[in-house]
C-alpha cells in the first residue's frame, strides 16, 4: 500500500491539544492494523528543544537514538508505543541549517535560494522521508504553531503543494476551538470559521474539522459549521473536555473519525479496531476508588507541562495498580528541614526531579534525607538520583561538602563529576549523554525484580555521573550500585537495600513509559508506595 500523508494543523489558539488528537488517530490506525508514524514540525528557529527552559516550552523529550525532542513526541509513543527518532521531530531551525549547508557547498548551483522553493522544499523532503523505508501505511504529520502566524508560513505553503502532489494519498485535519460565551450562553462558531477561511486563503481545504470545546456542540451548530466551511456535515467532530486525554482515541472512534480517514485515503476498512487492551487500562481506571498519594518535589512544578512523562508514568503504574493518583507538587525551594516533615508527611511516596544547575537543590537534600530517615519509597532520576548520592555521602560517609562539579566545581568530594569525554565540550545544543544505553543489573536487586529482568535499556540526558572513585565507600556505607553499563561501567542505578524502595536511576524510566507498556520500574515503585500506604493506614 502507498504511504498516506495526514496532516494536522490548528487554528484560533495554541494549546488545543492537535499532539493528542494526532495520538488518537495514530492509536485508531493502529489498532486497525496499520503501520503508523507522527512527525512534528515545530516553527521556531532552535534547532532542538533541548537548550529551551522548561518555562518556554515544558518538558525536554528525549527519544531513544537521543533527540531531545518536542513534549508532543512523548504523547505520540504513550498512545501507540511506537518509537519514535530524531527524524520524527523537525524545527525551522533544521530546515534552514540543511539549507544552508547545502548553499555552502553549492549544492544550489549558483541559483538564488529562496523561501519558496528552496525551504519549502526541504520541508516536503523532511515530510516525506519517513516514507521511504516503506515501513509505514500513514504518516501523520503534525504543523506545531496556529494558522496565521508568520513563522508557519513556509510549512502550511509545503503542506500546500504536498496535497496537491499527493491527491488522495493526503488529507488535511484541522483542530479549531468553539468558545463558549457564558454570558451569551452560547457556543461561538465564528473563530472557527475565520481559522478556516485563513487555511483556505493559503490554498489548504481541510477535510477534516475538530471542534475542541468545554460544552458538547449540537448537530445543528455543527452543521452550520460544515457549510460555512466546505466541509461534510459527518466530517466536522467535536472533542469536549474528557476527564482524561486517554479517552480521546474513543471519543474519536465514536465519531468514526478513524473511518473518515480511511474513506478519504481509500483505505479498506475491515471492521472495527482493536481497543481491547485500551479498553482494560480504562476499566482499571474507572474502577480504581482508593488513591494512593506521590509527592513530586522539582523546581518547575508551577508549570503545568515541566514533568509530563513523569506525571503520565505515575498515573499509568497507578491506574494499573487500581489506584486514583493524587500528586503533590512540592517546590523543592521551599523545602527547609523545618517544613518537610509537613510537605510530606502526607506522601505514601516521594518523586525527587531531574534538573539542571543549583536552585531548589537543598530541597531536594533535605526531602531525601526525611525520606531516608523515615523509609518512605523514594525515586529520585536523574539529578534527583545524584542528589540521593551526595546526601547520602554527606550524612552517611560524613562528607559534609560532598557535591556535584556541577554545583561546586571546587568540592574536594565530587561524588558526581563529569564524565572524562564531556570536559572539552563547550557548545550546549545535543551534546549532553542522550538517548537509550544498555544497563546491566544485579539480579537480587529491587530494581532487577522490578524490571523482571537483569538487562535493560533505557533513555539518558545528562552531562554528570557518578564517580567511580566514591563507589566502593558508597557500597560499603550500605548504597549498592545495583545498575551499571556494562561498557564504560558508569553506574546507572543506586538502591539502599536496607530500606523499603530507596532507588536512584541515573536514566529517565519516564520517557518509555506508554499505556500500553507501562514502566516497570515505576509499577515497583508504585507498589512501594501502595504498600507504605497500607502499613499507614492499618497501624
Ligand atoms: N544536571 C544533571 C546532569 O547534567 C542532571 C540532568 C537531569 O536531571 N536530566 O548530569
Amino acid at each position: 500500500m502507498d504511504t498516506k500523508y495526514l496532516f494536522v494543523t490548528g487554528g484560533v489558539v495554541s494549546s488545543l491539544g492537535k499532539g493528542i488528537i494526532s495520538s488518537s488517530i495514530a492509536c485508531l490506525l493502529k489498532a486497525r492494523g496499520y503501520r503508523v508514524t507522527i512527525q512534528k514540525f515545530d516553527p521556531y528557529i532552535n534547532i532542538d528543544p533541548g537548550t529551551l527552559n522548561p518555562y518556554e516550552h515544558g518538558e525536554c523529550y528525549v527519544t531513544a537514538d537521543g533527540h531531545e525532542a518536542d513534549l508532543d513526541l512523548g504523547h505520540y509513543e504513550r498512545f501507540t508505543d511506537i518509537k519514535t527518532t530524531r527524524a520524527n521531530n523537525i524545527t525551522t531551525g533544521r530546515i534552514y541549517r540543511s539549507v544552508i549547508d547545502k548553499e555552502r557547498r553549492g549544492d544550489y548551483l549558483g541559483k538564488t535560494v529562496q523561501i519558496v522553493p528552496h525551504i519549502t522544499d526541504e520541508i516536503k523532503r523532511a515530510v516525506k522521508a519517513l516514507g521511504h523505508s516503506g515501513d509505514f501505511d500513514f504518516i501523520i504529520t503534525e504543523i506545531g504553531g496556529v494558522v496565521g502566524d508568520i513563522e508557519s508560513l513556509p510549512f502550511l505553503e509545503a503542506v500546500r503543494q504536498l496535497r496537491w502532489e499527493l491527491g488522495d494519498r493526503s488529507m488535511v485535519v484541522h483542530l479549531t476551538y468553539v468558545p463558549y460565551i457564558a454570558a451569551a450562553g452560547e457556543l461561538k462558531t465564528k473563530p472557527t470559521q475565520h481559522s478556516v477561511k485563513k487555511l483556505q486563503e493559503l490554498g489548504i481545504q481541510p477535510d477534516v474539522l475538530v471542534l475542541r470545546t468545554e460544552h458538547p456542540v449540537p448537530a445543528d451548530v455543527r452543521r452550520k459549521i460544515a457549510l460555512f466551511c466546505n466541509v461534510a456535515p459527518d466530517a466536522v467532530i467535536q472533542s469536549v473536555d474528557v476527564d482524561t486525554i486517554y479517552r480521546v482515541p474513543l471519543k474519536m472512534h465514536e465519531q468514526h473519525l478513524d473511518r473518515i480517514i480511511l474513506h478519504k485515503t481509500r483505505c479498506p476498512e475491515d471492521g472495527e479496531p482493536d481497543m481491547s487492551r485500551w479498553l482494560k487500562f480504562l476499566d482499571h481506571m474507572d474502577r480504581a476508588t482508593d488513591t494512593v498519594d506521590i509527592a513530586l518535589v522539582g523546581k518547575y512544578v508551577e508549570l503545568q507541562d515541566a514533568y509530563k512523562s513523569i506525571e503520565e508514568a505515575l498515573f499509568q503504574a497507578a491506574t494499573y495498580a487500581d489506584r486514583k493518583l493524587r500528586l503533590h507538587m512540592v517546590h523543592s525551594e521551599k523545602v527547609t528541614p523545618d517544613n518537610v516533615a509537613e510537605l510530606l508527611g502526607e506522601a505514601d511516596a516521594v518523586v525527587v526531579a531531574p534538573g539542571f544547575g543549583q536552585r531548589g537543590i537543598e530541597g531536594k537534600f533535605t526531602a531525601l534525607r526525611y525520606c531516608r530517615e523515615h523509609d518512605v519509597p523514594t525515586l529520585g532520576i536523574c539529578l534527583g538520583m545524584q542528589c540521593m548520592v551526595i546526601e547520602y555521602a554527606r550524612d552517611v560517609l560524613d562528607l559534609p561538602e560532598a557535591n556535584s562539579t556541577e554545583m561546586n566545581p571546587q568540592t574536594p568530594d565530587p561524588v558526581i563529576d563529569l564524565m572524562e569525554e564531556q570536559k572539552s565540550i563547550s557548545a550546549m545544543g545535543g551534546t549532553m549523554r542522550l538517548g537509550a544505553y544498555e544497563c546491566r543489573l544485579r539480579p537480587e536487586s529491587r530494581v532487577a525484580r522490578a524490571y523482571g529482568s537483569q538487562v535493560i535499556s533505557e533513555r539518558h540526558r545528562h552531562r554528570f555521573e557518578l564517580n567511580n572513585d566514591y563507589r566502593e565507600r558508597l557500597e560499603r556505607a550500605g548504597m549498592a550500585c545495583v545498575g551499571e553499563n556494562p561498557g564504560s561501567h558508569l553506574v546507572e542505578v543506586v538502591e539502599v537495600p536496607a530500606l523499603r524502595w530507596y532507588v536512584g536511576t541515573q536514566y529517565h524510566p519516564e520517557y518509555s513509559s506508554t499505556v500500553l507498556s507501562p514502566s516497570p520500574l515505576f509499577a515497583g515503585f508504585m507498589k512501594a508506595a501502595i504498600d507504605n500506604h497500607t502499613d499507614k493506614h492499618t497501624h
